[in-house]
């Protein structure tokens, strides 16, 4: 993805660019930042620079494509970048071009974020960024909780030095001048598209978003719009399922409700025949040992009476060889007579 982002200073460009990394995953390629840093760096390059970026005027064109070519060159800007501030005259614009063309890159889109002149005034003027991370703020359209002090990291916030009245007049006067040309430049090539940089910070994304992704990314956003609309289109269907599904289900908890009765009883009889079966089972038993004890004990009175009966007869007996013995004695005395 390889975008030019074009507006005036204080259009706000900037503060999407750095939204736009966040989302796509891509370099934000400032020369503003670039120059700055090389400015407090107090390298040669940014002492050069220095004069022309405290008047309102643009620094000379070798050093700015000088200072591109090597960030272009870095390994993070090969899946793509977002130019912000670069290029800003015809000569720029002609040089990125033909440097991206030996390497086969073209630029795709050129965004322009549109303020009205009014507007840009007061917030070029009203700007303060974080010392520390680069935030940005504006003392009238949005004010830090504490005032002079990041929300984000606590860190000093600051003025830019070139964000005074009259050198943003002179910067503005030079954007007119020198870039607004590259309109038309990009028109012709056919990779202009215009967001309306009025409203909140993230209703100017989503519109910028949404240009990137339809000139960028056209095949992807259709994918995109038919998922969406198939996802939904499931949604719908399965709201009307669960509705049809209502009653199915009520009558299906109905039945299971009623197997659950079913098997409850059925348990319960399984359980009363188990008992039945057992009082059964514990009484036959008792006959048996009833009928065991009542044999047992007819045993006993019948071995009893055989031997009252033996001993009866014994006795018998026993009488019977005495009465014969005495039968004999008489005999014997009656003989001896
Ligand atoms: P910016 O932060 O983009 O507003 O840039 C701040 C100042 O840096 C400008 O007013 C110019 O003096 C200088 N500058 C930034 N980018 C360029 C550029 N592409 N060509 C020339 N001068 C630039």
């Amino acid at each position: 993805m390889r975008i030019v982002l074009l507006g005036a200073p204080g259009s706000g460009k900037g503060t999407q660019a750095k939204k736009l990394v966040e989302r796509y995953n891509i370099p934000q390629i400032s020369t503003g930042d670039l120059l700055r840093e090389a400015v407090a760096a107090g390298s040669e390059l940014g002492k050069r620079a220095k004069t022309a970026m405290d008047t309102g005027q643009l620094v000379s064109d070798d050093i700015v494509l000088g200072m591109i070519q090597e960030r272009l060159a870095k390994p993070d800007a090969k899946s793509g970048f977002i130019l912000d501030g670069f290029p800003r005259n015809i000569p720029q614009s002609q040089s990125l071009d033909a440097m991206l063309a030996r390497v086969g890159q073209p630029i795709q889109l050129s965004l322009l974020v549109d303020v009205d002149n009014s507007v840009l005034l007061k917030r070029i003027t009203g700007r303060r960024s974080c010392g520390s991370c680069g935030a940005i703020y504006n003392i009238y359209f949005s004010t830090p909780k504490v005032p002079g002090k990041c929300d984000k990291c606590g860190g000093t916030l600051q003025h830019r030095s070139d964000d005074n009245e009259d050198t943003v007049t002179n910067r503005l006067a030079v954007y007119e001048e020198q870039t607004a040309p590259l309109m038309s430049y990009y028109k012709a090539q056919g990779k202009l598209r215009t967001v309306a940089g009025v409203g909140s910070i993230s209703e100017i994304f989503d519109k910028m978003c949404e240009v990137i992704e339809a000139q960028i990314r056209p095949l992807a956003t259709a994918m995109k719009k038919i998922s969406e609309a198939t996802a939904s289109a499931k949604k719908a269907a399965k709201a009307g399922n669960a509705k049809k599904a209502k009653p199915k289900k009520a009558a299906a908890k109905k039945k299971a409700a009623k197997k659950k009765v079913k098997k409850t009883a059925a348990k319960k009889t399984a359980k009363k025949k188990v008992k039945k079966k057992l009082v059964k089972k514990t009484a036959a038993k008792k006959k048996v040992a009833k009928k065991k004890t009542a044999k047992k004990k007819t045993a006993k009175k019948k071995t009893a009476k055989k031997k009252v009966k033996k001993k009866a007869k014994k006795k018998a007996a026993k009488k019977k060889v005495k009465k014969k013995a005495k039968k004999k004695a008489k005999k014997k005395a009656k003989r001896r007579r």
